[in-house]
């Protein structure tokens, strides 16, 4: 099969001169850290999704550890989430000493289904985190539905979701607190990077002492002086750079361009694939708009493992998103076993990754979707 001349990923950075200059300018500031470009990107991030406060961290991960924080979880907490996501969605959880609790996915949505979450709560649930896996949205209304009649704490893990729909809202404020990751594959980037959005004042102030060491300025520290402040509580330096919100700043203002082309692309898969026998492409719900971080096939009758690498082969970066969080080795020892979410895991054998990004070219895409078509025909035709 036709190689093509370069290795195509399924996702990356779309940094461009002006992101260059801005991270420079700040080189050359005063603060590389703990500046004022924090709170200017914090605040574009706030304003962008209707958010009251934004506390951003120095990742994702450590965003949703923050936010397990602010939550209070502990050792006798349970705290439900989906099985197909990032570790991290699950990790932070552990982070605080708290137990996962895995709900099977919706097999249309491949989100986290709200009739599982029911079945799993018990007195000892005290959060959901939901993922917008994809870029779609969860069910978010169902979810906090639930929430209010258990008195559950929502994090919305919306590392995929910066700038997607929900009801015709932008993701952000319809969980108590959302998380979004700036890593390079994610909507936007600050290389390494995340926050929490919330209107909720406390969550907010408990995010910042978590961000800085537990340090805080109390009114006992004032009078003491201006150099003097306490640590209250056992914090972390999880901060973000000036040069990192610089980057931060500069990539907002292109959000929306790149969530239209990741649209345009997924609308080039979806017109190319839909009927191709043997491919289930990604179904959208009627009101979400997902933000695309990921354009997930389901392989229906060809061997996932044939296709990929036979892809691989061609310079075509698929990927598999992602191996149930509970079959890796950390959650096996835990106790988890094969077979607790049996939806997930028959999704995820036959799951396959497309390469979307804001800058794929039209080129690299329509090879993408020929190359496909070729291999899945070729295979179907075999015996394995
Ligand atoms: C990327 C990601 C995270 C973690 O974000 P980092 O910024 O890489 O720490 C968490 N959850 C999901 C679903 C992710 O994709």
């Amino acid at each position: 099969m036709e190689k093509f001349s370069h290795f195509i990923s399924y996702g990356r950075q779309s940094i461009d001169d002006e992101d260059i200059q801005l991270v420079i300018d700040t080189l050359r500031s005063p603060n590389l850290t703990q500046g004022p470009k924090i709170l200017e990107f914090e605040q574009a991030v706030a304003n962008y999704v209707g958010a009251k406060y934004a506390v951003a961290f120095c990742n994702g991960t450590a965003a949703l550890h923050g936010a397990c924080y602010a939550t209070g979880i502990g050792e006798d907490d349970e705290v439900i989430t989906s099985p197909i996501t990032f570790a991290a969605s699950a990790n932070c959880v552990r982070y605080v000493g708290g137990t996962v609790v895995f709900a099977d996915i919706d097999a249309v949505t491949y989100n986290i289904d709200p009739t599982q979450i029911r079945a799993k709560i018990t007195s000892k649930t005290k959060a959901i985190i939901p993922v917008d896996f994809t870029g779609q949205p969860a069910n978010m209304d169902a979810i906090m539905q639930i929430a209010k009649e258990h008195n559950l704490v929502v994090i919305e893990d919306g590392a995929h979701s910066f700038g997607a729909n929900y009801k015709g809202r932008k993701v952000g404020t319809q969980a108590h607190m959302t998380m979004f990751s700036f890593h390079p594959v994610k909507p936007i980037t600050t290389a390494e990077g995340g926050v929490i959005v919330t209107d909720n004042e406390e969550y907010y102030k408990k995010l910042l002492r978590f961000r800085s060491h537990g340090i805080e300025h109390t009114a006992y520290a004032d009078e003491q002086g201006d150099w003097y402040y306490e640590m209250t509580d056992l914090g972390y330096n999880y901060r973000m750079t000036d040069l990192q919100a610089a980057l931060g700043i500069s990539q907002m203002a292109k959000l929306d361009l790149f969530l239209q082309r990741r649209r345009d692309i997924a609308t080039m898969y979806t017109n190319a694939l839909k009927d191709v026998e043997g491919i289930q492409i990604p179904q959208q719900l009627e009101h979400t708009q997902s933000g695309w971080h990921l354009y997930m096939l389901q392989l229906k009758s060809a061997n996932r493992k044939h296709v990929f690498e036979a892809m691989r082969a061609t310079n075509i970066g698929v990927h598999v998103h992602y191996i149930p969080v509970y079959w890796h080795p950390y959650y096996q020892q835990l106790g988890y076993f094969k077979g607790l979410c049996p939806v997930a895991e028959k999704w995820y054998e036959q799951a396959l990754t497309l390469p979307i990004h804001p800058s794929l070219t039209d080129e690299e895409i329509q090879f993408v979707i020929r190359t496909l078509i070729a291999i899945v025909k070729d295979n179907q035709n075999r015996e394995f």
